[in-house]
């Protein structure tokens, strides 16, 4: 078997890996667009590394645009094979892509810029998509793939592929911290020959979970009692839920005196829409919790504004409130309305409950910064600016050990990717030392032989 890295390769962004089996089957796990760099629109837009038609299927480990945002691209290039990912993966990642399309609407519009694909695309891709529930197999050529549940956000997979030689690769696609309210966590590794790994924070370590909801209860009590605005910017799919479950219970159980808190995303709307359509896929607790009739993402004073004039009337509205709007690294969307207006007001928060790429807004308030662009203005930081690291979805490094000390068997060699250099060296640098593991970080256009 051999797999080739088409992105994710020392960066975070753009999940792309070609698996050929021993038999000459071609597949891709992934095919995500590249965001947040200077580079990406180029990666994006240039030729796909190999012949699009000879692809017989596409293995998606979960819906976020970096794994998922350049299906639709493959689909424009001549590929007309299956797509497999659970059913809620692929709910969601059709909700992603569709609003991927319309922000490249949006762009040509004003830009003039070239689409990255259409509409028709879009629509086109969704209907070779396959669902496939965790622990079922999908057959393809002489390979089998396998899902598995990585815990990481709502439907998302890792997946085992085996050959007809019986080689098998693990990719892990993204890997979930530990303390989700609503996710079952990440499913034990099976042996594998070679376990591609993820390492978006492979060199640092989250801070503990179990005082998340408390500061959460804190930061919103301290903008109610300085009259001012909290501004949570969120990624639509399992940040906003596991936000929107907690506040439930702060609510509910009087924890938290009723402030109108706006769900300022049409996306986040939607997907905790889909979200709520499949309780099998909760843990038992958050299971039980939803049997017993409680709306796990519904509590006084929480508001849906999902068209353009229902968003403006949030500006109107008396403070104390909340608003928590996408895009979640700051770089567009609704959030940039919301920061123009409040990132220079000394009694307003901004809470950063996701990792920041480079080169992004968002990374630029969390690293500090007291002067930045948004909306094409230049804005004065006096709001707080603060992280909850602990609602990242992403395990850390010790999670990742974790997982691997926990395997069934050891992997027979690991590959590390999706994370920036550092840290994917970091990494794999900690599984050779700790494991004695073979351990490698591949570049872009690596090919390896399991
Ligand atoms: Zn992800």
């Amino acid at each position: 078997m051999k797999i080739s890295f088409y992105g994710a390769a020392r960066e975070v962004t753009g999940s792309c890996y070609l698996v050929e089996s021993g038999g000459g089957t071609k597949v891709l796990v992934d095919c995500g667009m590249f965001q947040g760099c200077n580079t990406c629109d180029v990666k994006n837009y240039t030729n796909l590394y190999f012949e699009a038609k000879e692809i017989e299927a596409v293995f998606v480990t979960h819906a976020h645009l970096d794994h998922t945002g350049r299906l639709p691209k493959l689909y424009k290039d001549g590929f007309r094979g299956k797509i497999f990912g659970t059913a809620p993966t692929l709910r969601l990642a059709e909700l992603v892509l569709l609003d991927a399309v319309h922000i490249m609407e949006d762009d040509l519009k004003r830009e003039q810029r070239a689409m990255l694909y259409s509409r028709e695309d879009v629509e086109q891709t969704v209907k070779h998509f396959v669902t496939v529930d965790y622990s079922r197999d999908a057959m393809v050529g002489d390979l089998i793939g396998r899902p598995r549940d990585a815990g990481h956000i709502f439907g998302s997979a890792f997946w085992e592929l085996e050959d007809e030689q019986g080689k098998r690769a693990t990719f892990s696609g993204d890997v979930g911290n530990y303390g989700s309210k609503i996710l079952r966590p990440t499913a034990q590794l099976s042996p594998t020959d070679a376990l591609i790994v993820e390492s978006t924070y492979g060199n640092r370590v989250h801070e503990d979970e179990s005082t998340r909801e408390t500061k959460l209860r804190e930061v919103v009590k301290r903008t109610i009692d300085q009259k001012g605005v909290l501004v949570i910017p969120a990624f639509a799919i399992d940040r906003t839920q596991q936000i929107l479950f907690e506040l439930n219970h702060l609510v509910e159980k009087g924890l938290l005196p009723e402030v109108p808190i706006y769900l300022d995303s049409p996306m986040a709307i939607k997907a905790t829409e889909v979200v709520k359509d499949y309780p099998q896929y909760y843990n038992k607790e958050a299971r039980e919790l939803a049997a017993s009739g409680d709306d796990l993402f519904d509590f006084p004073g929480l508001k849906l504004t999902a068209s353009r004039d229902e968003s403006k009337l949030i500006n109107d509205a008396p403070r104390p409130k909340v608003i928590i709007a996408g895009s979640g690294m700051m770089n567009g969307g609704r959030i940039q309305h919301h920061l123009v207006r409040y990132l220079s007001d000394p009694n307003s928060t901004v809470l950063i409950v996701g990792y920041q790429a480079q080169g992004t807004l968002g990374r630029d308030l969390y690293e500090g910064k007291k002067l930045v662009d948004v909306l094409q203005e230049k804005v004065h930081v006096k709001a707080q600016i603060m992280t909850i690291g602990a609602y990242s979805a992403h395990a850390d490094q010790a999670k990742l050990v974790q997982w691997v000390e926990e395997a069934a068997e050891k992997p027979k060699r690991i590959i590390v990717t999706h994370g920036e250099e550092g840290a994917a060296v970091a990494l794999a640098t900690r599984f050779q030392q700790h494991f004695d593991i073979p351990s490698q970080a591949p570049h872009f256009g690596d090919t390896i032989e399991v």
